[in-house]
């Protein structure tokens, strides 16, 4: 080729490198020729979606050929009756990894700085940089988010503050104590990116668990994020939203694409949202699981960190990427993290008992070997 591509890319695009996503099972399936694979990779519910979620998928098929409600008018007034805020609050997007990238476009551009944590979700340095503007990364304290760290990581050319709780993968979380002196230091016109994807998770354990929600009337720069891909068990569908000020909000629909959210997904999200049966389902089935892997790492010995999410990071004493390769040939997908910086470890989503019991058989054989 006679131009070279690279080099008249944006200048972040060109030090970019792409989000490694969980491998899809037909790809181990072909590559490996094996069949009953279980994967717990992507944090996917492992319910598959609700009934009331299907019959709301067909009753949208005979629109197809229509665009969607480029406002998502009824999804929005689903969610603000759900949550109890006002819908001119509400951004919805393509996953919240959408909203994330909207608040990057929106807000980030060269010269600007967005803080984020070591270990945190690897969406946010990707919407930063694609945008040219700079990542600034604190130091994780015991894996999780060093809230003081970050405050005292805020500048003068800081614009956005992009905080997990939990956080994947490390499934770390911090309560109300720890954030209420974090926010309480963050200038007004700093932007802070609370991204509550795991959150209806969270809570059982913790003694002053964190809900974004109620710190939105005090702290206009405040934007809480929440998605339908994870307890809702709607991953495929891309569903997700935002809650801010009004004229946040405002400033995100001027970068959003007309139509961002689908049909489908906004009569599924409506359906998801109606259905919180299934919510206690998946709760209570990810709490159970968890309680399985902690078991079934104390038997093998294995160091892991406490999660808040549907997920475990387990710590292995070398490289895990031979950890990984063998449990993929016993058809359990993990995902390693050698691209966040933890080479020695694997994150596991919390799988049906009988997955999880797989993925445990699997990693003794593993260990044994
Ligand atoms: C999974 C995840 C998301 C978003 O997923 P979407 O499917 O785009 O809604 C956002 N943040 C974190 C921390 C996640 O793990």
């Amino acid at each position: 080729m006679s131009c070279d591509f690279l080099s008249r890319a944006c200048p972040g695009v060109q030090r970019l490198t792409p989000y490694v996503p969980g491998k899809p099972i037909e790809e181990l399936e072909r590559e490996l020729g094996i069949r009953n694979i279980v994967k717990l990779a992507s944090n996917e519910n492992p319910l598959g979606p609700g009934t009331a979620v299907l019959r709301a998928v067909e009753r949208v098929l005979p629109e197809l050929s229509r665009y969607p409600d480029g406002n998502g008018f009824r999804l929005k007034q689903a969610l603000s009756d759900h949550l109890g805020v006002t819908s001119d609050t509400i951004t919805l997007g393509n996953g919240s990894n959408d909203v994330l990238d909207l608040v990057a476009r929106a807000f980030l551009g060269p010269g600007d700085e967005a803080v984020f944590s070591e270990f945190a979700f690897a969406v946010y340095p990707i919407a930063t940089q694609a945008c040219g503007a700079t990542g600034v990364v604190t130091p994780a304290r015991d894996y999780g988010h060093d809230l003081d760290a970050m405050a005292r990581a805020i500048g003068p050319r800081t614009k956005v503050v992009f905080i997990a709780n939990p956080n994947n993968p490390t499934g770390t979380a911090f309560g109300r104590g720890q954030w209420e002196s974090f926010i309480r230091q963050v200038p007004e016109s700093v932007l802070v990116v609370l991204d509550e994807a795991y959150i209806e998770y969270t809570g059982a354990e913790m003694d002053d668990p964190l809900n974004g929600l109620n710190y939105l009337a005090d702290y206009p720069n405040l934007l809480v994020t929440r998605t339908f891909s994870k307890a809702y068990g709607l991953a495929a569908l891309r569903v997700g939203y935002s809650l801010s000020h009004p004229q946040v909000a405002d400033l995100l629909n001027r970068v959003r694409q007309p139509f961002n959210v689908d049909s489908v997904a906004l009569a599924a999200a409506q359906a998801a949202l109606g259905d919180q049966d299934y919510l206690q389902r998946s709760r209570a089935l990810n709490h159970q699981g968890m309680e399985q892997y902690v078991a079934g790492f104390r038997r093998l010995g294995l160091d892991y960190i406490p999660s808040a999410g549907n997920f475990v990071t387990v710590h292995f004493a070398n490289d895990a990427g031979p950890v990984y390769q063998q449990l993929l040939e016993q058809g359990v997908i993990v995902r390693p993290l050698a691209n966040y910086g933890l080479p020695r470890s694997l994150r596991i989503s919390i799988g049906l008992p009988q997955e999880n019991q797989r993925c445990l058989e699997a990693l003794e054989q593993c260990l044994s070997s």
